[in-house]
């Protein structure tokens, strides 16, 4: 099998094609590496996700959806004129059919269906409208761009919103699909999405097209997956919310891990390690300023860095505390932990004193009602929410 040295993986997020010219300016970027074998990963345009999600949950509720898709199709419709010369060659019919199947997945009788599978078989046409129209653009620039389905090759379990992978499908499905055509042609395909053995479509969970690069990366060997961000790279702080905020020019695997387990939300947590286990390189670069150095995380052994800040917001706090006088045990423990492992609650930060247990997680409301309802007999419960937890790494 050939190995290409200088294969790339690029993302883009949703930022950086929010608009006719941010698609010009990426796909300038695009354009300076004529001659790297390059796979283009690309997120919804703007905040599309977030619009699909609001039309699922009114379908889900019976409730009018028909403004918001509207509001879609206009928003893509207006991208898409600015975008084509008039007359272009290039045969849109690919656009129309996906906005078609959108409406008619919204048509279905939602009463038999899996809730949360239809939200992944809604939400997953902002990528696909956006890989579509960003192929059909770069066409008519005359560049050799072939599109592909991201769920022929992304295969994940039936875990809806939050696909796991199967990595040996995926991974050689991958190779067998790209390794021919990647002399010839460029690929663009979506960030986020994928499908069950049987063809359902799934997602990875909410941001995770940083993760599908990172799993096109890993299955090629990439030389390295660069994240196109609308910052130089990675700072120390969220430059929205702080001042003076530093860049890490280099950083490894291990302490970049960390930073998006305290919630840093420049890269998804899960791009890291199937890089890292691969030793492939991991870019964080802006496409504001292309030329700019940006961050790259790699195995390198580095020290000394500056603290860095992390803010994670909509937390919420719940202490459980012993009913009687005795002290919180390890049985109590062990009741607890089993409770918010079935509830797949990730717990951020946690604190036991001699009478209870304290958790900091990501608010849900159906995680937390489930939670004090299966628990409220063992424990007095208090509860707070609209909380943020401050993480400083680093600390000097
Ligand atoms: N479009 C998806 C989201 O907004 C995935 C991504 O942007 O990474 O969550
Ligand atoms: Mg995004």
């Amino acid at each position: 099998m050939e190995i290409f040295l200088n294969m790339k993986v690029f993302k883009f997020g949703g930022a950086s094609i929010k608009d006719a010219n941010s698609i010009r300016n990426m796909t300038d970027i695009v354009a300076e590496y004529p001659d790297d074998p390059l796979v283009i990963v690309v997120s919804a345009m703007g905040k599309t996700t977030n619009k699909l999600e609001q039309i699922f949950f009114k379908k889900l509720k019976d409730e009018d959806f028909k403004a918001g898709l509207d509001e879609l199709t206009e928003y893509h419709s207006m991208i898409i004129k600015d975008l084509f010369r008039e007359p272009t060659n290039i045969d849109l019919k690919p656009v129309n059919e996906l906005f078609n199947d959108l409406e008619s997945i919204l048509g279905s009788n939602v009463k038999n269906r899996n809730g949360a599978r239809l939200y992944d078989a809604v939400v997953s046409f902002g990528e696909l409208l956006s890989s579509t129209i960003i192929g059909l653009y770069m066409q008519d620039r005359g560049m050799k761009i072939s599109w592909i389905d991201a769920r022929n090759l992304i295969k994940t379990d039936h875990t809806y919103r939050e696909g796991n992978i199967d990595w040996e499908t995926t991974g050689s499905l991958i190779k067998q699909s790209l390794t021919d055509k990647l002399p010839e042609s460029d690929f663009i395909t979506q960030g986020f999405i994928g499908s069950t053995k049987d063809g359902h479509t799934t997602t990875l969970g909410r941001e995770g097209s940083d993760f599908t690069a990172a799993i096109f990366g890993a299955s090629m060997d990439a030389e390295s997956v660069t994240i196109w961000k609308d910052v130089p790279g990675i700072l120390n702080a969220d430059p929205k919310r702080f001042e003076k905020t530093q860049l890490y020019s280099n950083l490894s695997y291990q302490e970049a891990a960390e930073m998006t387990y305290y919630g840093a939300s420049v890269i998804h947590p899960k791009t890291i390690k199937p890089l890292a286990n691969k030793n492939i390189s991991l870019l964080v670069k802006s496409f504001e300023n292309p030329s700019l150095e940006g961050t790259e995380i790699n195995k390198g052994d580095i020290h000394d860095l500056p603290p860095t800040y992390v803010i994670k917001d909509k937390q919420c706090l719940v202490s459980f505390g012993v009913k009687d006088l005795t002290f919180i045990n390890e049985k109590n423990l062990s009741i607890i932990f089993h409770i918010l492992d079935k509830l797949n609650i990730k717990i951020n930060m946690m604190q036991n004193s001699a009478v209870s247990l304290t958790v900091c997680f990501d608010y849900r409301e159906d995680k937390v009602s489930k939670l004090l309802d299966t628990l409220k007999n063992d424990f007095k419960i208090l509860y707070n929410q609209d909380l943020q937890l401050i993480t400083i790494k680093n600390y000097t």
